[in-house]
């Protein structure tokens, strides 16, 4: 049976959005003092970006070993719903979606359900680091 989800550019997409992420991470770091190594990265990732959280922890998992810091440390994924705001009554709640029967997909609906009015998206595209856990040093006297 064929499953048009798992074709190859998806794993490409997950791993240059963990790329992306491991980078700015990375960076963070490094500009932290007294850092040990990272622990936990927190991730917000929309609904509407169609990522995989599970490539996109394997990707982490791959990536985070190949820096000292980063080693050994776990991606949190908190997935967000997609939320729409409408453009003419202001109505603003979580965006109704319609699952395409052939290709899995999720479709957000642009309509609102108040009045009919176009809707903008206001939550659900992005990808963004929430948050860091990391591991510092403890203040200790030279020996
Ligand atoms: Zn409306």
């Amino acid at each position: 049976m064929r499953n048009p989800s798992r074709k190859r550019w998806d794993r490409l997409h997950e791993l240059s959005v963990a790329g992306g992420i491991f980078q700015a991470v990375l960076d963070a770091l490094k500009s932290m003092e007294g850092v040990r190594g990272l622990k936990t990265v927190r991730v917000e990732v929309g609904e509407l970006t169609f990522l995989n959280p599970q490539q996109l922890k394997f990707a982490w998992e791959v990536l985070s070993e190949q820096n000292e810091l980063t080693r050994g440390s776990v991606m949190e994924i908190e997935r967000i719903s997609p939320r729409g705001q409408c453009e003419r009554c202001g109505w603003e709640g979580s965006l109704r979606t319609e699952e395409d029967p052939t290709y899995h997909f999720i479709t957000p609906i642009f309509s609102c359900p108040s009045c009919g009015g176009d809707i903008t998206i206001v939550r659900g595209l992005e990808t963004k680091v929430k948050n860091i856990v990391v591991d510092i040093e403890e203040e200790e006297d030279a020996e």
